[in-house]
């Protein structure tokens, strides 16, 4: 049975029980009021009723007959002396007559109502009894039709009784119209779980534009259950294809080394391995310079190789979530080093380093190994990338944060291009086949600067060069200058 059958089920219930209790309360309350309001009258006019003698007999006096009959009460007056009954006139107009308990019984009924059936109709008549030294000597009987009474009260339960079922169908009605009404979000609920379920659509959303009710909070939280689950599915798909790209770019780049690797070896192995008769045309000495050259270039490789391989295990480690352990790093010393150790790399461009002095005081949350390597991809690259020229590194401390610039007059980058240098294995297309370089550089920078709540900041232009400042969070104010 489904919920809003089961709603309507339960108060349709108890509106019958509340209608069933009010109507019987009402009926009740008016066969009561209006019984006892009869009796209070037949009972007034009773004590009002004065005798006369009708020759020996006493009866009612004329007076009171007529008072009684205006009051559409009948009268019945039986004399103990003779047995003799007298009636009022509407009495024998309509041929009607009470009957007279036997005596025996007179005790119990005197002074007390009883309901008569006459001629198909039924009366409430009050008896008493007149006494003259403790001798019984009238039996006196006033009653009233109780027609317009009873046709009164059946009307009321009539009333009572249609009312009530009209009540009841029309609250069934609208409640079972309201029920479901009030349950069609929770469909839509289903619906959607449903088309879920059966799907991978996890852009469906509920619309809902009623009332901030139960039911609108359970859309709420379910409308947010799907964005964010969308949000996680949609980092995972993200995430995979990412996986995905590097695991075949990096085969890629790992093929091309090993391709040179193998066809310098298979010449040397070729070269060294024939018979000295079967060998082309050269000499001792060609053979030598040949062999130089192929050893030389599968050293390259295999550094090129050995290169890419930790740079590869560095973003692997990043990728897995793995962080680094962190300590206040005085940045003067740091960046003191990493500029000394600097004019060692191979370059063609002069290097300059700037004022450091400004540093002298100054801390970064971080860890200096990861810093100073960062630091060596963006120098290692501006040297790589400048081929004449200069290349210049300098500082500068802004609203708590360091910025450590590292400019060049190189070759520069198209602005386009500028979105892309942080993936992985992206060259820009005047470095590829010209720099040696995998691609990964930038990406481990970046992942480096991320770890360290930074930011990095790209100014480029195509043949004029490129400047690169990378922003960090300083941990102690700078020292007053
Ligand atoms: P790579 O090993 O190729 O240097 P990186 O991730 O370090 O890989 O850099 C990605 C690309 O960004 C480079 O191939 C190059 O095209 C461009 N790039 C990086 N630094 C510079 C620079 N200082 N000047 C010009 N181009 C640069």
């Amino acid at each position: 049975m489904s919920i809003r059958l089961r709603l309507t089920a339960w108060y349709t219930g108890i509106l019958f029980v509340t209608l069933l209790a009010f109507s019987s309360a009402v009926y009740g309350f008016v066969h009561l009021y209006t019984y006892e309001e009869l009796k209070q009258r037949i009972v007034n006019q009773v004590d009002k009723v004065a005798f006369g003698t009708n020759g020996f007999e006493i009866v009612p006096s004329k007076d009171s007959a007529d008072r009684l009959e205006a009051a559409d009460l009948y009268m019945q007056n039986y004399s103990f002396h003779n047995g003799q009954i007298w009636r009022s006139d509407n009495m024998i107009y309509s041929g009607l007559q009470f009957e007279v308990p036997s005596t025996n019984n007179i005790a119990k009924a005197n002074n007390a109502f009883t309901r008569v059936h006459l001629n198909g109709s039924t009366f409430l008549v009050y008896q008493t009894a007149f006494t003259d030294s403790n001798k019984l000597v009238l039996w006196l009987q006033v009653g009233a039709n109780t027609r317009t009474i009873e046709q009164t009260l059946d009307r009321l339960q009539s009333i009572l009784i249609m009312g009530s079922a009209a009540t009841l169908v029309i609250a069934s009605t609208l409640g079972l119209f309201l029920a479901r009404k009030s349950m069609k979000p929770i469909g839509k609920v289903t619906e959607a779980a449903d088309l879920i379920q059966k799907g991978t659509d996890l852009s469906v959303r509920i619309e809902y534009d009623g009332p901030e009710d139960e039911i609108g909070q359970l859309i709420g939280t379910f409308n947010g259950m799907l964005e964010r689950t969308e949000g996680f599915y949609k980092e995972l798909e993200d995430a995979y294809a990412a996986q995905r790209r590097f695991v075949s770019d990096a085969s890629h780049e790992l093929r091309t080394p090993l391709t040179t690797i193998r066809g310098n070896v298979d010449l040397l192995q070729k070269m060294w391995t024939e018979a000295p008769g079967e060998r082309a045309n050269m000499d001792e000495e060609t053979m030598k310079q040949i062999s130089a050259e192929a050893v030389g270039d599968i050293s390259d490789e295999a550094k090129r190789m050995s290169r890419l391989v930790s740079d590869m295990l560095s973003l692997a480690r990043a990728d897995t979530g793995q962080t680094f352990e962190r300590d206040p790093v005085p940045l003067q010393l740091l960046v003191e080093e990493v500029a000394r150790r600097a004019q060692f790399l191979e370059k063609t461009a002069e290097w300059h380093v700037g004022e450091l002095s400004v540093l002298n005081g100054v801390y970064v949350e971080g860890n200096k190994d990861y810093l100073q390597q960062m630091l060596f991809i963006f120098i290692e690259n501006a040297f790589k990338y400048t081929p004449e020229g200069e290349v210049s590194l300098d500082v500068v401390l802004y609203r708590g944060q360091v910025g450590i610039r590292i400019a060049d007059t190189g070759i520069g980058m198209d602005k386009d291009e500028v979105p892309f240098i942080f993936e992985r294995f992206y060259r820009a297309d005047q470095s590829r086949g010209v720099t040696s370089g995998t691609g990964l550089g930038l990406s481990i920078a970046k992942w480096i600067i991320d770890e360290h709540k930074g930011s990095v900041e790209v100014v480029t232009r195509r043949g004029e060069g490129s400047t690169f400042i990378i922003w960090l969070p300083t941990i102690f104010a700078p020292p007053l200058e």
